[in-house]
C-alpha cells in the first residue's frame, strides 16, 4: 500500500437547536449543538470522517484549529499512520508550536480528537470493521502501544495495561457474542432538559421506560426548589427501581454542591454528574466524601488523561463520563479506558450532542469486549436528536444500543446535511427569521 492522505476538509456544521430548547441545562440554556466535521481522504478514494461537539458559537474557531493540523496529516503514508496510530496521535498533541496552545487540552485538543477519530473511521473502513471490533481485535501490545504513558506511569505501568488486557483476552469471543445478541445498556436523557415543562417531562420519563431504559437522567442546577419537584414527579413517573441520574452541567461551586443535593438526597439519585468546576479534582472528592452514597460522575469536560489520573488517584469519582471528541479522540480513549479498569471506576461515556452516540458507542463496547469485560453499572447515555443526519445512525432496542456493523466509526454525516447546515451559509441558517 503506497496510497498518501491527498486532503483534510473541514466544515463548520451548525443545527439550530436553541430554537426547541432541546440540549438545554444550567450552564447551555441556548446551545446550537455543531460538529467541526472534518473528511480526510486518500490516493485511492477511500475516506475517514471524524468530527469535534461544540454547541454553536465558536464552532468556527473549532474549524481553524482543525485547519492548523492539516501540514501533519496531508502528504502522509496511509499505511505508516495505520502501522502506529499511537505515535500519529503523539504527533498530532505533540506539534512543538501547536502544542503552545494546550498543552493537550482545550480547542486544539479538541482539534486533535477530530483527526485521530477520522484516522481510526478510515481504518475501520479499511479492514472492513466497525471500530469496536477493530480495538477488540487487536492483540494487548497493539493496544499498550496505543497508549502514551509518560504522564501516567504513576498510575498505570505498561504492563499493569497489559495485565489487564491479557486478563480480559479469554472471554472476548464470548462477550463479542452476547455483545451482538443484546447490544450495550443504555440511558436517556431525553426527558430531562432544563428547558421542558413538567408535563414533558412526566410523559417523556414514562416513554423512557416504557422503551426498555433503566436510567434517565434530570438537568438540574438553576433552581432548588423546582429540582426537588422536577425530581419527585420523575421519581413518581418512572418508581423506585429506575436509576435516576441528575447533572448540574458545573452549575455549583464546592459546598454550594453539598447544600443543594441535601434535600435531593431522599428521591434517591443514582449519580450527581458535574456538580463543580471540571477542572477542580480535589472539590470533586470533597463532595464525594460529603454526599454518598450518591455518586460522582464527571468527564465531558475532563480535558486529557492526565486529569483523568488524578480524579482517579484522589478518589474524586465513582463513574468516569469519556467524551469521544474532548480528549485527542479513540487513541487517547484507549488509555483512559485502562486507567479506568486500572482503579475499578465504571465508564459510562457522555454522548447525545452531535455523533457523540454514534462515535462514543465503539469505546464502550470495546470495552466490554475487551477491557474491563463487564457491563455492570455501565450505560451509554442516549439522546434522542439529530441521528438522522448521519449515513449509519445508532439503533436502540429495548433500552440497548445495538452493536453497530457498519465498518468505521459512525462519524460520516450525509452530505445533504452538510450542505443544509454549513455555518453561516447552508440555507437552513440563510432561511432562519
Ligand atoms: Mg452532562
Amino acid at each position: 500500500m503506497t496510497e498518501q492522505i491527498v486532503s483534510l476538509d473541514v466544515s463548520d456544521v451548525r443545527f439550530p437547536t436553541s430554537r426547541e430548547l432541546d440540549g438545554s441545562d444550567a450552564m447551555n440554556p441556548e446551545p446550537d449543538y455543531s460538529a467541526t466535521y472534518v473528511t480526510i481522504r486518500t490516493s485511492d478514494s477511500a475516506q475517514g470522517h471524524g468530527l469535534a461537539f461544540t454547541v454553536g458559537r465558536g464552532n468556527e474557531v473549532q474549524a481553524a484549529a482543525v485547519a492548523a493540523l492539516r501540514p501533519l496529516v496531508v502528504g502522509r503514508s496511509v499505511a505508516e499512520l495505520l502501522a502506529d496510530p499511537g505515535a500519529f496521535n503523539r504527533e498530532l498533541v505533540g506539534d512543538s508550536q501547536l502544542r503552545w496552545l494546550g498543552p493537550a487540552k482545550g480547542v486544539i485538543h479538541m482539534a486533535a480528537a477530530a483527526v485521530d477519530n477520522a484516522l481510526w473511521d478510515l481504518a475501520g473502513r479499511l479492514a472492513g470493521k466497525p471500530v469496536w471490533r477493530l480495538l477488540a481485535e487487536m492483540s494487548p501490545e497493539q493496544l499498550v502501544s496505543l497508549v502514551d504513558f509518560r504522564y501516567l506511569r504513576d498510575a498505570l505501568t505498561p504492563e499493569e495495561a497489559l495485565d489487564i488486557l491479557r486478563g480480559a483476552a479469554p472471554g472476548r469471543e464470548e462477550r463479542t457474542r452476547r455483545l451482538l445478541e443484546r447490544g450495550f445498556p443504555a440511558y436517556t436523557t431525553t426527558p430531562g432538559w432544563l428547558g421542558y415543562t413538567d408535563e414533558k417531562l412526566v410523559r417523556l420519563a414514562r416513554e423512557a421506560v416504557a422503551d426498555g431504559f433503566r436510567q434517565i437522567k434530570l438537568k438540574v442546577g438553576a433552581d432548588a426548589e423546582a429540582d426537588r419537584r422536577r425530581l419527585s414527579l420523575a421519581r413518581e413517573a418512572v418508581g423506585p427501581d429506575v436509576r435516576i441520574a441528575i447533572d448540574a452541567n458545573q452549575a455549583w461551586g464546592v459546598a454550594e454542591a453539598i447544600d443543594w443535593l441535601r434535600p435531593l438526597a431522599p428521591l434517591d439519585p443514582y449519580w450527581i454528574e458535574e456538580p463543580t468546576s471540571p477542572d477542580d479534582i480535589m472539590g470533586h472528592a470533597a463532595i464525594r466524601r460529603a454526599v454518598a452514597p450518591i455518586r460522582v460522575a464527571t468527564g465531558e469536560h475532563c480535558q486529557n488523561q492526565v486529569m483523568f489520573k488524578q480524579l482517579l488517584q484522589a478518589g474524586a469519582i465513582d463513574v468516569l463520563q469519556l467524551d469521544a471528541s474532548r480528549v485527542a479522540g479513540v487513541t487517547e480513549n484507549v488509555a483512559i479506558l485502562l486507567l479506568a479498569a486500572r482503579f475499578g471506576v465504571p465508564v459510562c461515556p457522555h454522548a447525545g450532542g452531535v455523533g457523540l452516540c454514534e462515535m462514543v458507542q465503539h469505546l464502550a463496547m470495546f470495552d466490554y469486549v475487551a477491557v474491563s469485560g463487564t457491563t455492570e453499572n455501565r450505560v451509554i447515555e442516549y439522546v434522542d436528536h439529530l441521528h438522522e443526519h448521519f449515513t449509519a445512525p445508532v439503533t436502540l432496542r429495548d433500552g440497548h444500543y445495538l452493536a453497530p456493523l457498519t465498518p468505521g466509526l459512525g462519524a460520516e454525516l450525509r452530505p445533504e446535511s452538510v450542505a443544509a447546515h454549513r455555518y453561516p451559509e447552508g440555507p437552513v441558517w440563510r432561511e432562519l427569521p
